[in-house]
């Protein structure tokens, strides 16, 4: 790929609900489990008919977690997986992120995504005193395990950092190590995201937003600790300094993660339209390039039904 080539995918996000039985300090997403409700397949339907031909390709399925031991959690699952099948079957290259789930649950799930996600956030077990007090999900072994498990499974992968959140320079290097030694051992990491702790209206942490300054840095010592095949990627409605945004690709970040009209995870920062930012990027050399979420060296993991799916895109 030529140097000044910067990805995006084209992307909407369907919420299968937003109950979450973990609290976060800095989410805002959330609502108490039984209070939000679930999105049923006929109102789906009708969200992905009106997206076709709209250019969009990936369906990020972004779902609040029921627990585990919850007598609704095999319900919940087979509705993430109900809506997977639709939005294949409708044309769509659906990518989950879902929280940690079960190995089973995992195993099924990769025969109806092109990819999947879990954000590794941090390590740091200092974190589970303080932002992470009332989130048993965010245990850092089970986050390593999920990224193992997607290992085993050959499930194309991304995962990230949430930056800003309590932790050191030094705990970023350490959980950028762990996905690196990971990837090194199953090959399946496709890209890593550097996101920037940006408070909203939702949350009850009461801390500044990461500065985005100090992304640069950290993304260059990124690339020097991540292998080479492995994409960083930046959200760039968390970074909405257009310098600060040019930057971050000097340094080292080629692709800018799922550009739709709502960035669920961060609904205080809508994304530019997609002129202005190819505008931004244009000044500067780059230019903006849509991408499907399974990325081609990952092509041989997809079963037929998604080779399929990802040929009808032209590419495979
Ligand atoms: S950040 Fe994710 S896991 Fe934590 S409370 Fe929000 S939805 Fe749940």
């Amino acid at each position: 790929m030529s140097q000044n080539i910067v990805t995006y995918s084209p992307a909407y996000t369907i919420v299968p609900t937003y109950e979450c039985f973990n609290r976060c300090s800095y989410c805002n997403f959330r609502t108490d489990p039984g209070k939000s409700p679930w999105l049923t397949l006929l109102e789906a339907e009708s969200i992905l008919q009106r997206l076709q031909n709209q250019g969009i390709c990936e369906i990020l399925i972004l779902s609040g977690e029921v627990h585990p031991l919850s007598p609704r959690r095999e319900a919940w699952f087979q509705l993430i997986y109900d809506l997977c099948v639709l939005a294949l079957a409708m044309g769509f290259l659906p990518h989950t992120n879902a929280g940690p789930l079960s190995f089973p649950e995992m195993q099924r799930l990769k025969n109806v995504n092109v990819s999947m996600g879990l954000m590794l956030e941090q390590l740091t077990p200092k974190l589970l005193n303080t932002v992470h007090f009332h989130a048993p999900s965010k245990l850092p072994d089970v986050r390593l395990q999920q990224l193992e498990w997607a290992g085993k499974l050959q499930i194309p992968f991304t995962t990230g950092l949430l930056l800003g959140i309590g932790e050191t320079e030094d705990d970023c290097w350490q959980a950028l190590a762990a996905i690196a030694d990971l990837h090194k051992q199953y090959k399946h990491i496709q890209e890593v995201i550097l996101q920037p702790h940006s408070p909203g209206n939702l949350q009850t942490l009461n801390a500044e937003a990461f500065d985005p300054r100090l992304l640069p840095k950290l993304i260059e010592k990124a690339r020097n600790i991540l292998p080479a095949e492995i994409t960083i990627q930046i959200p760039p409605n968390l970074v909405t300094d257009d310098n600060w945004l040019l930057a971050c690709l000097d340094a080292g970040a080629r692709d800018l993660g799922g550009i739709g009209p709502k960035d669920e995870v961060n609904p205080d920062y809508p994304h530019l339209q997609k002129h202005k930012l190819m505008e931004i990027l244009k000044t500067a050399g780059w230019e903006l390039v849509p991408r499907l979420p399974v990325y081609p060296h990952f092509y041989s993991w997809l079963n037929e039904e998604m080779v399929t799916a990802v040929k009808n895109y032209g590419v495979a």
